[in-house]
């Protein structure tokens, strides 16, 4: 048999284990996996390791915040995840009040349309409890998003307990899963309105007035009211060790709840806030960069499963024209980061080459996990006869020093400046097609697909 591709002679890396193979696709997916695989196209990959496409389960591409945008469109974003060897990812619908949840979804799916050059699935966020907005969870799961995001601040968003009690009830009944932003909104509220009466304005105040115990509280609140419900909980961007612990009893009561952080919790800390010429709002995200010791916890919760998954929250904001915007008050600087680009990079580096993670764990924290936990699974986030031929090519040898200029996303920093990373993807593959060769992207339209997901197993 002569396969359409032949990817020869790679270290193959999945979730479980690493061995030598070729890997022989014919069409859009992977048709076999053994030695000595003959195909019309070769691509050698000796000294290389070959992974399955990442999955960045948690994004913001063209999201509205205020009276802006997240910098990044679904065009330049996905093309950026892409050259970060990143395959999938999923984003979020974000209705009006009272929009109808299924209206709201096909408005962003239109966006996506033409644009996204890699798969795509979506997470419905939920804002308010009201019978009517229940009723339609089960068209929302029909659709192929079975995952729903609550947060627990922020005005407009955030759920009282009761109100998060009946959306974990309804979407439990759906089979879909419950996604959480857990900050504690009075907590919030009280220490932000605090910093404003001490005068305190500077982007440092912002790590001030959303400190740790904000999101413990929120992490164990959630936690109580999945155990009661039984609806499985995923807790968005975990930033502290106090928050990872609660997750741990939990997982030792039984409850099904899984937890996600981010690469800027695990590479940077608080101290960035300090920078000189309001430098700190370029690391302005919620929740906050927090100190070592969190991030030394974090690092042990993904070695340990604690954490299952590594998203990038990418919410980019341009420092110039969005992120000074508050000059005047930290409470203007429109929260996010970029990272869709650099969070495999990032991870092997800090993760893998630094001893804190297996490389298996690398790969199942930014691709089976999301995969297995978002219904994608095994089409997705693995290497096996069947799945996709989502593949990345990973060069562990390539150094490179982070700058602006070698990553593609659509803003006019990076938080990750000057950072020297060791191992870089060097090809990235979807569904049996180059779109990425060194960096560079090669693909010629724009051929993502919406990705309608399964039901929580
Ligand atoms: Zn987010």
């Amino acid at each position: 048999m002569i396969f359409d591709l032949v990817i020869s002679g790679g270290k193959l890396v999945t979730a479980s284990t690493t061995y030598t193979s070729d890997i022989g696709i014919n069409g859009e997916t992977i048709a076999a996996i053994g030695e000595g695989l003959q195909g019309k196209e070769v691509i050698d990959a000796r000294g290389k390791l070959v992974i399955p496409g990442a999955i960045d389960p948690h994004v913001h591409l063209e999201m509205p915040v205020g009276d802006t945008f997240s910098a990044d469109d679904w065009a330049s974003g996905t093309l950026a995840a892409a050259c970060g060897g990143v395959t999938t990812v999923i984003d979020f619908v974000e209705p009006e009040p009272d929009e109808v949840l299924i209206a709201a979804l096909q408005k962003r799916l239109e966006s996506a349309k033409g644009k996204a050059v890699i798969d795509y699935g979506l997470h419905m966020t939920l804002r308010n409890d009201h019978p009517d907005t229940l009723n339609q969870i089960p068209a929302v799961v029909a659709e192929g998003c079975p995952s729903f995001k609550t947060y627990l601040t922020y005005e407009g968003f955030a759920l009282s307990d009761k109100a998060f009690l009946n959306v974990l009830e309804a979407v439990g009944k759906a089979r879909g899963m419950v996604l959480v932003h857990a900050e504690n909104d009075a907590i919030v509220s009280y220490c932000t309105r605090q910093m404003i009466e001490k005068g305190k304005t500077s982007p440092g105040a912002h790590a001030l007035a959303r400190p740790a115990i904000a999101e413990m509280a929120a992490i164990q609140n959630s936690l109580a009211h999945a155990e009661v419900t039984g609806t499985p909980l995923y807790i968005v961007h975990i930033s502290t060790a106090g928050g990872t612990s609660a997750l741990e009893a939990a997982h030792l009561r039984g409850i099904t709840a899984y937890g996600e952080t981010c690469p800027q919790y695990l590479t940077l800390t608080e101290d960035k806030y300090d920078l000189p010429n309001f430098e700190g709002a370029k690391y302005v995200c919620s929740p906050p960069l927090r100190q070592k010791n969190d991030q030394e916890t974090l690092w042990r919760g993904l070695a340990k499963g604690v954490l299952q998954t590594v998203g990038s929250d990418h919410c980019p904001f341009n420092f110039n024209g969005q992120k000074d915007k508050g000059r005047d008050s930290f409470v203007n600087i429109p929260p996010g980061l970029p990272g869709i680009e650099i969070r495999l990079a990032l991870l092997f580096t800090f993760g893998v080459k630094k001893g804190h993670i297996s490389i298996n764990r690398w790969v199942d924290c930014c691709a089976s996990s999301p995969a297995r936990l978002f219904g994608l699974y095994p089409r997705k986030g693995h290497l096996i006869p069947g799945a996709d031929a989502d593949i990345v090519i990973f060069d562990p040898d390539k150094e490179i020093v982070v700058t602006k200029a070698v990553l593609h996303e659509r803003v006019d920093y990076t938080p990750y400046e000057g950072i020297k990373l060791q191992g870089y993807p060097v090809m990235t593959i979807l569904r049996g097609k180059s779109l990425v060769i060194e960096n560079e992207y090669i693909g010629t339209a724009a051929h993502g697909q919406f990705l309608k997901r399964q039901v929580y197993q």
